[in-house]
């Protein structure tokens, strides 16, 4: 892709495009990537019927700069072609821009929504895609299935000069992060951040701002960032799913979440902040 190119999505193909299209394939969610040693991209070609691929489903994206981009489905048995392999989208992080990452993240959705969403929920009778908008639509009872999002809060709570990170028993070895929780039925994001404080260590906190958000293709959720402050309590770790918790400094933090993740820009903002506070910014 050409640098500042902008992804505009879109579901109906066009019928003319002036550069070859952009073919984010899957196979058991890992994209199939051009790869050597040093790099890998992504297929670019006029069909990828070319590479002989047993291709299950395609959807278009939306078009970037001047390529359409398409998300596709492979079948169970394909193997990556001479000098391509398939990639799990985490590795691909850092790999490729940010823009081609992101729109890899939206197609293994597409694909993963298409394939595990065949038949009504209702009535059990097949669904099939609505051409002009992402769904999928029951001819026989007419129940409408849109791609699902599974919304998530995630927040950094500061105390003074200090922020507070914990690990789930489930993190690898010595990995601390900022709360996250799934957002629950009925709830405000508000609420879900106040209440998942509260569930995993104990806290009650105030000052809840709004940080920003990211699509978490991992499968299938969108991570919304918050800052709070801390305002009562003592950590309790009560309900089973955090090992460890404590207030952390900048200049002392344990293993913190990589760059791909909204964690890390949470807590670079914070070491930052504190940096400032410092002074150590007009050195
Ligand atoms: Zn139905």
């Amino acid at each position: 892709m050409e640098k500042g190119e902008t992804f505009i999505a879109g579901v109906v193909p066009p019928r003319n495009h002036l550069k070859p299209p952009l073919w984010f394939a899957f196979h058991d969610s890992k994209l199939l990537v051009h790869s050597n040693a040093s790099s890998v991209a992504i297929p670019c070609l006029p069909d990828l019927n070319q590479l002989s691929l047993e291709i299950k489903t395609r959807h278009y994206l939306g078009q970037l700069g001047e390529r359409p981009c398409y998300a596709v489905g492979l079948d169970e048995d394909t193997l990556p072609p001479p000098g391509m392999a398939f990639v799990a989208l985490r590795r691909l992080y850092g790999q490729v821009c940010e823009t081609l990452f992101q729109i890899a993240g939206r197609a293994v959705q597409i694909v993963e929504w298409d394939r595990t969403n065949r038949f009504c929920s209702r009535c059990g009778n097949p669904l099939h895609l609505r051409s002009t908008e992402r769904a999928k639509e029951c001819d026989h009872c007419g129940l409408l299935n849109f791609p699902r999002l599974s919304p998530a809060i995630i927040v950094l709570v500061e105390r003074g000069q200090e922020l507070l990170l914990a690990r789930a028993h489930h993190f690898p070895p010595g990995l601390y992060s900022v709360i996250a929780g799934f957002v629950e039925p009925g709830e405000t994001l508000e609420t879900a951040v106040v209440r998942e404080v509260q569930e995993e260590v104990g806290l009650s906190i105030g000052k809840i701002r709004y940080f920003g958000s990211q699509p978490w293709p991992f499968p299938d959720s969108l991570m919304i960032g918050f800052t709070a402050t801390y305002q009562g309590g003592q950590i309790a770790l009560e309900d089973g799913e955090i090992e460890d918790a404590g207030w952390f400094r900048a200049d002392n933090l344990p293993m913190i979440p990589g760059k791909i993740s909204i964690a890390r820009r949470l807590i670079d903002r914070f070491v930052e902040k504190q940096k400032h506070y410092a002074g150590d910014d007009v050195k």
